[in-house]
């Protein structure tokens, strides 16, 4: 329906940038975390930094609400509009540049992750953001969630990447923050407060990238195993883990939910990389005389293997899987899984980072949905995990605040910032805070 307010945004901005069909609310007003109903005003498109301006200061005017919109893989309802918001996506916004004498690439923060990637490989550099996202998920929401994703152990996440951000604020104020230079004292690394944001405290609107050496010698190997002590033990041991840049598992509900049957309770593979084949073959070495049963892949066995393990996420969606995201420490790991596949082995089903401590939990349950997600916090309580490893809060997850202990100061901390940055509260209002 046309209201006053969306004859006032075609007024500012012209019809192209504005929808309000019922596709365009529906398609746009929600992420992948589907418990929120979509209910927005209206879609914008900014094509400029002059648009995106206009809108924001028209909010301001108007006193109407936005939600960030990058490419809505999010899984926290981080990008839902559910209470009228005008959704501002993002997604005409995705030129590139590359910096030669840098390595650099500088994106605006629509460009789609994988393009970016692509874009950095045409240079011969490598840009490590590696989540089964990617084809969809926009630069602007990688650096908002500080997305992590399967190379974590080598590379880190998003921010580790970052060499300057240009954000803008709820008056509509262009900043350009900057950490090129590893050694630099000059008062706090301010661009930090904006990675993991969830666009409230800002618009990510470019960003420069540092990039990385390609590795030249990939290896995968498939590891069958009922134990992971191995893994800290020997994997991650100071003589390997330089070379390792994933380690990522499933288990045996898993397995057979991807159509095979499983010949050990965990299914792990490992990633080496390097720029030397000496060095990949003296891990695999050293790997074997510690007896450890590995099988290395081929390429064409990697990459299905690397398939299964994309499609895994997507699979548990379409059983109405609910997710949790979680991370223990490594030392704990394997009696903390122990624990969760007792608590009913049918309907827990578990992967994720490995090598990290990060397991995704899938609860493919309706009648025991809440029970068993109270007793997977109770046990994380108890192995000093956290209740967030990389998805963020978003509108889902805000008992984390006050449920776990630990986060009640950053959460008032968080409500200073928001009140002195955003008074008028425009940016993703829901996100965070009530
Ligand atoms: C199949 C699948 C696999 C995934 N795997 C991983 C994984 O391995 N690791 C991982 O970390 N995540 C993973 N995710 C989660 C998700 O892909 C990431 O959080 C991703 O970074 C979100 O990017 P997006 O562009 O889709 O953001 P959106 O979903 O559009 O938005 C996410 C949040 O960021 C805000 N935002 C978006 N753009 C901007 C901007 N320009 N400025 C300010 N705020 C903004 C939104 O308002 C929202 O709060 C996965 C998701 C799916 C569906």
């Amino acid at each position: 329906m046309m209201t006053e307010i969306i004859k006032k945004l075609i007024n500012l901005l012209g019809e192209k940038k504005v929808k309000f069909s019922k596709d365009y609310l529906e398609k746009y007003g929600i992420d992948w975390y589907k418990e929120i109903k979509p209910d927005p005003t209206a879609i914008v498109f900014p094509y400029n930094e002059n648009d995106l301006q206009e809108i924001v200061l028209f909010a301001e005017k108007e006193d109407q609400k936005l939600v960030i919109s990058g490419g809505r893989t999010g899984l926290c309802g981080g990008a839902t509009a559910a209470n009228k918001e005008i959704v501002v996506s993002l997604e005409k916004m995705n030129d590139m540049n590359w910096i030669p004498k840098k390595n650099q690439v500088v994106c605006q923060a629509g460009a789609i992750t994988d393009n970016v990637k692509n874009f950095v490989a045409e240079h011969d550099r490598l840009l490590p953001i590696s989540l089964a996202s990617s084809s969809s998920s926009s630069i602007g929401g990688n650096v908002a969630t500080n997305a992590a994703g399967s190379k974590f152990i080598k590379y880190g996440s998003t921010k580790d990447h970052i060499a300057k951000i240009k954000v803008m604020l709820a008056n509509g104020e262009m900043l350009t923050l900057k950490k090129e230079i590893k050694k630099d004292a000059t008062g706090p690394n301010l661009m930090e407060l904006f990675f993991g944001s969830e666009g409230v405290l800002g618009i990510i609107y470019e960003v420069t990238f540092n990039t990385c050496e390609q590795p030249k010698y990939i290896e995968n190997i498939l590891i069958r195993t009922g134990e992971l002590n191995f893994i800290r033990q020997h994997i991650l041991a100071p003589e390997v883990k330089n070379i390792i840049s994933s380690i990522e598992y499933w288990d045996e509900n898993c397995q057979k939910l991807l159509g095979d049957s499983p010949e050990s309770t965990y299914f792990v593979v490992v990633e080496l990389s390097s720029s030397s084949k000496d060095e990949i073959d003296l891990c695999l070495e050293t790997l074997a005389e510690k007896n450890i049963n590995i099988a290395l892949l081929n390429s064409k066995q990697s990459d299905e293997i690397w398939a299964k393990r994309e499609d895994l996420p997507v699979n548990l969606a379409s059983k109405g899987a609910y997710k949790m995201d979680i991370s223990v420490p490594l030392e704990t790991l394997e009696n903390f899984l122990d624990e969760i596949k007792k608590l009913s082995p049918n309907e827990m089903f578990s992967f994720g980072h490995l090598g990290d401590g990060n397991i995704h939990i899938n609860i493919v349950s309706e009648s025991n949905k809440g029970k068993l997600i109270d007793e997977v916090y109770g046990l994380l309580k108890i192995h000093h995990g956290s209740p967030s490893a990389e998805h963020g809060i978003g509108q889902r997850k805000k008992e984390i605040w006050t449920k776990f202990e630990g986060y009640q100061d950053k959460y008032k901390l968080l409500q200073t910032l928001k009140k002195s940055m955003d008074p008028k509260n425009i940016l993703s209002p829901k996100v965070f805070f009530e």
